[in-house]
């Protein structure tokens, strides 16, 4: 009985067959902050109105999307061997 198919191949992956399971998950990276005096008691009324403006017209699934993003996919043996020698392919041109 065929249970899942590879997400890369679109092979049917068997119930006995070995399957793996990819797991993406892509973050915005910060730094730590160091938060000075000055910082705290700076007006940020401008910079939050800009950021604000950033975000005018973007819906809550748009926004969270440019902080974190997670993808899983199922892999057969052979996807697998293929995927981990070169996850992240380099773009062309
Ligand atoms: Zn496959």
């Amino acid at each position: 009985m065929t249970t899942r198919v590879c997400d890369r191949c679109g092979q049917p992956i068997r119930d006995k067959q070995l399957r793996y399971i990819a797991k993406i998950q892509v973050f915005a990276a910060y730094d730590p902050l160091e938060i000075t005096f000055e910082d705290l008691t700076r007006d940020h009324s401008r910079e939050i109105d800009r950021i604000l403006a950033e975000c005018e017209g973007l819906s809550e699934a748009e926004l969270m999307r440019d902080v974190y993003v997670e993808f899983k996919f199922d892999l057969c043996r052979a996807c697998q061997r293929a995927y981990i020698c070169d996850p992240i392919p380099a773009i062309d041109g």
